[in-house]
């Protein structure tokens, strides 16, 4: 089978690199070929999936926070109710008696702790 379209040096590249422009891409340390975007395309992404794209943009500080509350809704927070204990750390990390969640550190009851979202902090 043949068309009339002329072969060119990109018909040799490997299908991902068909477009690719030299300038556009880097060595890693491991020596594999990388996009010199690859870290702004990851935030790109990461901002799509924590739903903070907006027109006017984002800081890193911002991106960071969205994912701490996803975070902190996923796995919420508790604190060891005896005070010369002081463990804090997730609820899920806690050793279940029954309802309870106990300290993995003593064994006291764990209660959940106040969110930023709680306190009207971060949205
Ligand atoms: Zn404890």
């Amino acid at each position: 089978m043949s068309t009339t379209r002329t072969v060119t040096e990109e018909d040799f590249r490997m299908p991902e690199y068909q477009r690719a422009k030299v300038e556009d891409y880097e060595f890693r340390a491991d020596g594999k070929l990388v996009r010199k975007d690859r870290w702004e395309t990851g935030i790109r992404r990461i901002e799509a999936i924590v739903g903070r794209h907006r027109r006017e943009g984002f800081e890193i500080p911002e991106l960071i926070a969205a994912i701490e509350a996803m975070e902190e809704r996923a796995y919420p927070k508790g604190q060891c109710s005896n005070d010369e204990c002081g463990w804090l750390g997730r609820l899920a990390d806690c050793t279940a008696s029954g309802a309870i969640p106990c300290c993995p550190e003593c064994g006291e009851k764990v209660e959940p702790r106040a969110t930023n979202a709680d306190e009207g902090g971060a949205a």
